[in-house]
C-alpha cells in the first residue's frame, strides 16, 4: 500500500494547509442536506457527507457566467473575455461526481476548447472521498462502475476505522503530481503497517458486499437495449408523468447544456455575453428560430435524455454518460427513475431478442 495513514485531526490540518493558498470548498450541513460550498476552514465541514444535494460542478460550469464584456470603441466594438482562475480546492468530493467531472474535462478540452472551464480546472484541486456503501437507496453507481475513481483527483481518501470520527483512521493517496507535492510539504501521517494494510483489505471487502446490483442488465449491454428500445411505448407512458421541469437536468453531474445571451445596455453601446444552463427536459430546449420545436413532445425529450445518458454520450466520448449517482431519481415529484427507465428498455429489449 502506497500513501499515508492520516489522524481525523492530521486530515483537518493537511484540508487547512490547501486552503491556505485556495478557496476551500465542500460539504456543508444544512438542515437534512449537504451542500458544497464555500468555507473559511476545514472544521466548518461534514466530511462524511453521504451526498451532497447538486455535485460540485457548479465551481468548475457555473449555472451562469459572463463570459465577456464588450463596448463599442471609435465605433466598433471591442471584446474582453472574462477568466475566473482564482484556485479552489474541491474538497471530500465522492466516486461518482468525480467520474462527472472527468466527463467535463473531456467535453470542454474539445476543439476549440473551453477557454473559461478550462482557466477553472487548471485552478481546482480535488481531494476525493471514497465510498464505503451506498449513500442513497436511488444510486446505481457500482453498476456504472462509479462508485470507485482511479483517475481524476489530486488526492483521495478512504475512511479506515468506521467509528467515531474524531478516532477514525484515513487512508490518502497521490493521484497526481501536484497530489503528490502537497502530501511531501505536509509531512505529517505515518507509512501504513501491517494493521493498515489489513483494515484496508477488509474494507475493501465489505465495499464489494455494500454495494447491491440494482441494473437488471449489465451496463456493456445498456446501449443496444436502448437503441432497440428507441421506438418502445415505454418512453410515451412514462413521459405521461413527466412535468418537464427539468429539476432531473438541475441536479445532473453529467449534464453540460447551456444557452448563451447577449446582455445589451439601454443605449447599445455595451454589453456582456453570458452563458446559463439550459435543461433537455424543458419545453423550449429545441425551439429554434421560426418557431420550430425539434422535441415539443414530453416523451421526446425524456427518450433524448436517457438515450444520451445511457448511450449517446458514451458513444461520442467513451465515458459513462450516467454515473448511477441516483440525484435525478431522488428530485423528480413525478417519480420517474432513469434507473427504472434502463431496466425497463432492456428487459424489453430481452423479451424482443427472445
Ligand atoms: S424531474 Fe421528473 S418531472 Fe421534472 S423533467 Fe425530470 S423527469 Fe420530468
Ligand atoms: S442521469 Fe441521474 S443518476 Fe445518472 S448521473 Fe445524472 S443525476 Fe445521476
Amino acid at each position: 500500500m502506497t500513501g499515508r495513514i492520516l489522524s481525523h485531526a492530521e486530515l483537518i490540518e493537511l484540508i487547512d494547509l490547501l486552503g491556505a493558498s485556495r478557496r476551500l470548498i465542500g460539504p456543508v450541513r444544512r438542515g437534512d442536506h449537504y451542500f458544497y460550498e464555500p468555507v473559511a476552514g476545514a472544521a466548518r465541514l461534514a466530511l462524511d457527507a453521504p451526498q451532497c444535494v447538486y455535485s460540485p460542478k457548479s465551481f468548475l460550469f457555473p449555472p451562469e457566467e459572463t463570459l465577456l464584456t464588450f463596448e463599442k470603441e471609435s465605433g466598433r466594438f471591442v471584446a474582453q473575455p472574462v477568466l475566473h482562475d482564482a484556485p479552489i480546492a474541491l474538497i471530500a468530493v465522492r466516486p461518482c461526481d468525480i467520474h462527472g467531472i472527468r466527463l467535463l474535462d473531456h467535453v470542454f478540452a474539445a476543439p476549440p476548447g473551453d477557454a473559461h472551464y478550462e482557466a477553472r480546472r487548471r485552478q481546482t484541486f480535488i481531494l476525493g472521498m471514497d465510498c464505503a456503501e451506498p449513500c442513497r437507496a436511488e444510486a446505481f453507481c457500482a453498476d456504472m462502475s462509479a462508485n470507485t475513481a482511479h483517475l481524476g483527483f489530486d488526492l483521495m481518501v478512504a475512511r479506515l476505522a468506521e467509528k467515531l470520527e474524531a478516532r477514525a483512521t484515513y487512508a490518502i493517496e497521490a493521484g497526481s503530481e501536484t497530489g503528490e507535492n502537497v502530501l511531501a510539504e505536509f509531512g505529517r501521517g505515518r507509512a501504513p503497517g501491517a494493521v493498515d494494510e489489513a483494515a484496508r483489505a477488509e474494507r475493501a471487502a465489505r465495499k464489494r458486499q455494500a454495494f447491491p446490483k440494482r441494473l437488471r442488465c449489465d451496463v456493456d449491454e445498456l446501449p443496444m437495449a436502448l437503441q432497440r428500445g428507441f421506438a418502445s411505448k415505454t418512453w410515451a407512458q412514462t413521459a405521461q408523468r413527466c412535468y418537464s421541469c427539468g429539476s432531473c437536468n438541475l441536479v445532473c453531474p453529467t449534464c453540460y447544456c447551456f444557452n448563451i445571451r447577449d446582455d445589451i445596455s439601454l443605449d447599445g453601446n455595451c454589453g456582456s455575453r453570458v452563458r446559463e444552463w439550459d435543461g433537455c427536459q424543458l419545453r423550449d430546449f429545441a425551439l429554434v428560430a421560426g418557431g420550430h420545436n425539434f422535441r415539443s413532445d414530453p416523451a421526446q425529450r425524456l427518450r433524448h435524455r436517457v438515450m444520451r445518458k445511457g448511450r449517446w454520450i458514451q458513444d461520442r466520448t467513451g465515458l459513462p454518460g450516467c454515473v448511477g449517482c441516483g440525484r435525478c431519481d431522488g428530485a423528480c415529484t413525478a417519480k420517474i427513475s432513469i434507473r427504472e427507465m434502463f431496466n425497463a428498455l432492456a428487459e424489453e429489449a430481452g423479451h424482443d431478442g427472445d
